[in-house]
C-alpha cells in the first residue's frame, strides 16, 4: 500500500471507532501558543485550541520521538492538563493501558476545545527526563508541548504555532514567520503539518549569535548559537571556514539538498547533555559552554555538526521503512539503524576531515580508539550488530557499567568500520573509479529541494550498492550484521593502508576525551575505565572488560578506587604503577571500596601502558584519499 493509502486507512479507522471527532482533513489548524517565559524556571506552558464536534474524543501526547528511535516522550512531566469548552472544564480520563492517551467527551454545543498543559523540565539529564533549558537558553522540541487526535497521521494535522519568549531573548527555527508576526519577544509561524512542526525545533536564548554558512547562495545555511555567556557564542574565522567548507562538501557529495534552507541550532551550556538531534531543515545540537573556546572539547565533538547535517539526507529524506511511521504513537523498528546511524557516523567523521576540522592524524587516532574499543569488547560473542540496532530503544538509556559485555549502540561506531570497509571495496573493485560517495549521490541525491520522506528496505540498500559496483553485498552486510567475532570488522582499516597497533604513547583522541569527560580509559592495559576523583561519580570504576587483568583480579564496575600500591590514587600515580610493573614480577595492588567495605585487589599485569594507534602498512593511503577535501576550497 502506498503512503497515501495508509493515511486514508488510519483516518477511516478513527471514524469507524467513533473515537475522535477531530477530522484532520476538514478541521481548522490547531492553534498552539507556547510560553517560554518561565523557561529559566524549567517550565514550558502550552495552550492549544482544537476545532471539535460533540462526542468522545481522544488526544494523545507524542511517545515515539523521531531521531531518538525510542518511546521517550516525557509523559511523566506532562502536568497541569485541562480541557475546556465554552468556558467550562471538560473532564478527561487517562487510558488505562496507553498512558499517553487522554479520553474526554465533548459536550453538545462545543466546537472549539482548549487544551492546556505545563511541561516540567529537569535541571540536568542525569536526574531523569529531558533537559531542555538553562537559566539563559531554551531548546523547544515542539513534541514536548503538543497533543493531537489519536490515530491521525502527523502529515495531516495542521498547527498554527506561536511563541512567547523571555524579554530580550532571540531565537532561530526552520519554521517561517507568519505575516504580521511580532518582531520581538515572540513570533507567530506559518501553518504547518504536525510532522513539520515537530521536525522544526526552536532555539532561544539571552546570548545569541547567527552566522551565514553559505553567503550569497541559495539555499541559505545558518549556524545559530545560544550560549550561557556572550563569549561562548564567538566562532573563530577558522571554524567559520570549516563550516562553510562542510556545506560545500555536502553539495559535491550528494548533488541535491532536501530543504528550503538549513539552520544549525547550537546550544552551548553545561546544563544539557551533549547531544544532537537531526531534522530535515535544521538540527538541535547541544554541547558544553566552552566548546568553541577549548580545543579538547572541539576535538571530541568535531563530528557533531557534520553528523547531524548528513542526517538531513540519510535519516530524514531517506529513512528505513520501520522508522517512517505515520505518527508519534506508532512503534518504530530500528533494525536498519546501522544504515541510518552507521553510515551517518562514518560520513560525519569523514566530512569533519574533508572540511578541515580534523587533520588526517586526528582522524586516524579517532579511528584507532574506536576500532580498538569495539575489537576489545566481548559482547559480540552473544549479541550481533543487528541486535544492537533492534534494541536501540533500550540501549540508548543503558548504563556505562557493563557495556563491554552488554554492548552499546554499536551500530554507530561499528557502522563506521563496516561502511569504511564497503567504501574500500568499491574503490578496489572499480579500480578507483567509484566510491561510497557514488552510493550517497544515487541513494540520497536527486529531487533537489524536496522536503519529504522516501522510505527504504534492506533490499533497496543492497540493490543500490550493486548498482554502484557489482559485488556480493548481500553476504557482505549479512556477515557483518550477524558475526560473533572474535574481534571487530577491521577489514576497512586494513584495506585502506593501515593496521591497529598499540604503544605506550597516549592516543590523542582518548587524551582529549579524558580531559573532557573526566574518565581515564585503561581498557587496553589493566582493562577498566575509571572516573577521576571529584564530581558525583568520582573514583568509580565505570566498566571492566570481562577477561581483562582487572576482571581476573575480581574488580567490578561500581567499586570505587581508593589507592594504588598503598598510595592515594590519581591518574598520574596509576600510570606510574602500570609502568613500574612492566619491569617487575610484583602485581599492582589496588585498594577499592565496594559499598561500605574496603579490600585490596592484586592485578597481575606487566604489559605496560597500551594505547591504540593506526600504523601504516606501506600500501596506498586510501584512508587519506577518502578524507581529502573534494569541493573547491571556500574563499576566506
Ligand atoms: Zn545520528
Amino acid at each position: 500500500m502506498g503512503k497515501r493509502g495508509i493515511l486514508r486507512a488510519s483516518l477511516l479507522a478513527i471514524a469507524v471507532m467513533g473515537g475522535a471527532r477531530v477530522s484532520a482533513e476538514n478541521a481548522q489548524p490547531v492553534k498552539l501558543e507556547v510560553d517560554l517565559r518561565d523557561a529559566p524556571r524549567r517550565i514550558f506552558h502550552s495552550r492549544m485550541e482544537f476545532s471539535v464536534q460533540p462526542g468522545p474524543l481522544t488526544l494523545v501526547y507524542p511517545k515515539w520521538i523521531p531521531g531518538e528511535h525510542a518511546p521517550n516522550g516525557p509523559i511523566v512531566d506532562l502536568t497541569g492538563l485541562h480541557f475546556r469548552g465554552n468556558g467550562r472544564e471538560i473532564p478527561w480520563r487517562r487510558d488505562d493501558v496507553d498512558l499517553f492517551a487522554f479520553h474526554c467527551d465533548v459536550p453538545p454545543g462545543v466546537t472549539a476545545m482548549e487544551a492546556s498543559l505545563d511541561l516540567l523540565l529537569p535541571k540536568e539529564e542525569r536526574s531523569g527526563g529531558t533537559a531542555s533549558t538553562s537559566a539563559q537558553l531554551a531548546v523547544l522540541p515542539w513534541n514536548l508541548v503538543v497533543l493531537y487526535p489519536a490515530g491521525a497521521h502527523s502529515d495531516e494535522v495542521m498547527f498554527s504555532a506561536s511563541i512567547r519568549l523571555p524579554a530580550g531573548w532571540k531565537f532561530a527555527t526552520a519554521l517561517e514567520r507568519a505575516p504580521g508576526s511580532p518582531a520581538e519577544d515572540g513570533a507567530r509561524f506559518q501553518t504547518v503539518s504536525l510532522t513539520r512542526l515537530v521536525d522544526s525545533p526552536l532555539l532561544s536564548g539571552a546570548f545569541f549569535k547567527s552566522y551565514d554558512l553559505s553567503p550569497g547562495q541559495i539555499p541559505e545555511h545558518r549556524l545559530n548559537i545560544a550560549a550561557d555567556s556572550p563569549i561562548a557564542t564567538t566562532l573563530t574565522s577558522e571554524e567559520l571556514l570549516h563550516l562553510r567548507q562542510l556545506v560545500a562538501e555536502t553539495g559535491v557529495l550528494f548533488g541535491a539538498r532536501h530543504y528550503r534552507h538549513y539552520d544549525f541550532l547550537l546550544a552551548l551550556t553545561d546544563y544539557l547533555a551533549p547531544n544532537g538531534l537531526e531534522h530535515h531543515e535544521s538540527s538541535d545540537n547541544r554541547a558544553p559552554e566552552k566548546l568553541l573556546l577549548d580545543p579538547d572539547a572541539m576535538e571530541t565533538l568535531m563530528d557533531l555538526l557534520p553528523h547531524e547535517f548528513f542526517h538531513s539526507w540519510n535519516g530524514k529524506y531517506r529513512r528505513p521503512a520501520g522508522l517512517a511511521t505515520s505518527n508519534y504513537q506508532e512503534p518504530m523498528k530500528g533494525d536498519l539503524l546501522w544504515v541510518y546511524e552507521g553510515l551517518t557516523q562514518y560520513y560525519g567523521v569523514m566530512l569533519a576531515a574533508r572540511s578541515g576540522f580534523w587533520t588526517p592524524e586526528q582522524l586516524r587516532e579517532y579511528l584507532a580508539a574506536t576500532a580498538a574499543t569495539l575489537n576489545d569488547w566481548p559482547g559480540r560473542t552473544w549479541r550481533d550488530l543487528e541486535d544492537t540496532a533492534i534494541s536501540s530503544q533500550i540501549l540508548y538509556g543503558a548504563r556505562q557499567a557493563g557495556q563491554s559485555w552488554r554492548r552499546s549502540v554499536d551500530y554507530y561506531d561499528e557502522g563506521t568500520l563496516v561502511w569504511l570497509e564497503a567504501d574500500t571495496i568499491i574503490r578496489r573493485e572499480s579500480k578507483g573509479q567509484k566510491s561510497l560517495d557514488d552510493f550517497c549521490r544515487r541513494f540520497h541525491g536527486s529531487e533537489d529541494g524536496a522536503v519529504k520522506v522516501v522510505p527504504y528496505t534492506y533490499a533497496d540498500v543492497v540493490a543500490a550498492m550493486n548498482e554502484v559496483t557489482p559485488y556480493d553485498w548481500g553476504n557482505f552486510f549479512a556477515d557483518r550484521l550477524h558475526a560473533h567475532g572474535p574481534g571487530a570488522p577491521l577489514g576497512g582499516i586494513e584495506n585502506s593502508g593501515w593496521k591497529l597497533s598499540f604503544s605506550d604513547e597516549m592516543n590523542d583522541h582518548q587524551r582529549a576525551e579524558e580531559d573532557t569527560n573526566g574518565q581515564i580509559d585503561l581498557s587496553f592495559s589493566l582493562g577498566f575505565t575509571v572516573e577521576l576523583p571529584g564530581g558525583d561519580g568520582g573514583n568509580a570504576i565505570v566498566d571492566v572488560i570481562p577477561g581483562s587483568p582487572a576482571a581476573t583480579a575480581g574488580i567490578a564496575p561500581g567499586m570505587r578506587l581508593v589507592a594504588v600500591n598503598g598510595r592515594k590514587w590519581s591518574s598520574d600515580w596509576l600510570r606510574v604503577a602500570i609502568r613500574a610493573a612492566k619491569d617487575s614480577k610484583e602485581p599492582i595492588e589496588l585498594l577499592l571500596e565496594n559499598d561500605d567495605f574496603i579490600r585490596s585487589f592484586r592485578v597481575d599485569y606487566h604489559g605496560g601502558e597500551r594505547y591504540p594507534h593506526l600504523e601504516s602498512t606501506h600500501g596506498a593511503d586510501v584512508l587519506g584519499q577518502i578524507a581529502r577535501r573534494r569541493a573547491p576550497e571556500v574563499a576566506k
